[in-house]
């Protein structure tokens, strides 16, 4: 008997326990604060980033949206999250992402203070993961881990396959499954011979973005199989990177695409901004006992 791993269920809990702890947060006079940064029109850049508004909201974390134009010049930019970096009713900060081509990323990303860094991109915070340190966990990886935990599947010893390397999915989900004693392959785009590294996964992730591409003919009976892929097709219906009807036949574990890793992306970047704001307020009394 398959289970199918659905993730709205375990961010809905999680989202009613950060609102328990977001009261918790008051009592002591603090509210834990997002800044979303926004550059240009993106139909689904500003999808996004209004899901995350309404999100954190809805469990009293305070959100502030900010919208710039496609024109914006880089030194414009940093000079919004130097004045971020300092604010103390923001405890996280996010920069939506792709942005235009004048502004470089990477030194962008930089540019946000560690500790306010709730989606885990700078490098200090990847040097954490890498190093296994405390540091914020980059969201859509960090949700992975907690559905594999929610759904009493031990990685210690197991052979995790993952196929993508970007630095938002793959590549940070390895290192936390490695970092819970997995042993970790990566795929990419030049692998040869995709399915016979596929074919050896105890647990296989795929977060590369192409329909079906993972056929039941590429998994070992009895594999759990996490979907992280999202495209969308003409009809508007959004699939993943697996097939799923035919797969979820063979795997023991499977998620879906849509309701299995997506919903618990913004779960975890609420996680880390009550994370955040419980940090500055541990900071703030070891400052006044100084
Ligand atoms: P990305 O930066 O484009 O990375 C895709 C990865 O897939 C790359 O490492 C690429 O290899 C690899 N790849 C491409 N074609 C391949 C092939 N034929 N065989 C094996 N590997 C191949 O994408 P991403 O940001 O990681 O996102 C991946 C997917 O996850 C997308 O569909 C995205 O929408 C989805 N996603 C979902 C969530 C969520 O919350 N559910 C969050 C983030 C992303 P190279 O490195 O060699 O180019």
């Amino acid at each position: 008997m398959t289970t199918v791993m659905y993730g709205d269920g375990l961010a809905h809990q999680m989202r009613s326990e950060l609102a328990e702890e977001v009261r918790e947060l008051a009592k002591k006079n603090i509210q834990p604060g997002l800044a979303v940064i926004i550059v240009g029109e993106d139909y689904a850049s500003k999808t996004y980033v209004r899901i995350k508004k309404n999100a954190a909201e809805k469990i009293g974390i305070y959100s502030r949206v900010l919208e710039f134009d496609e024109s914006l010049k880089e030194e414009e930019l940093l000079a919004q999250i130097e004045q971020l970096n300092k604010d103390e009713d923001i405890h996280g900060i996010l920069v939506q992402l792709p942005l235009p081509s004048q502004i470089d990323e990477r030194k962008v990303l930089e540019s946000i203070t560690p500790e306010k860094d709730v989606d885990g991109f700078h490098p200090i915070n990847v040097g954490r993961l890498s190093n296994n340190q405390p540091g914020f966990i980059p969201c859509t990886p960090y949700g992975i881990e907690k559905m594999l935990n929610h759904y009493g599947i031990d990685v210690a010893g197991k052979h995790v396959v993952i196929v993508g390397r970007s630095n938002i999915v793959g590549k940070p989900v390895g290192q936390i499954l490695l970092n819970k004693d997995a042993t970790v392959s990566y795929c990419h785009s030049k692998t040869k011979d995709l399915k016979k590294h596929t074919l050896q996964a105890d647990i296989l992730i795929v977060a590369v973005g192409r329909a079906n591409l993972i056929t039941q003919d590429m998994i070992q009976s009895g594999a759990v199989v996490v979907d992280v892929g999202n495209t969308y097709l003409e009809s508007g219906k959004v699939v993943g990177d697996v097939d799923f009807d035919e797969v979820k036949n063979k795997a023991s574990s499977i998620t879906p695409v849509p309701k299995g890793v997506g919903p618990m992306t913004i779960t975890m970047l609420l996680y880390n901004t009550v994370l955040a704001a419980n940090q500055s307020l541990n900071e703030s009394s070891m400052e006044s006992t100084d």
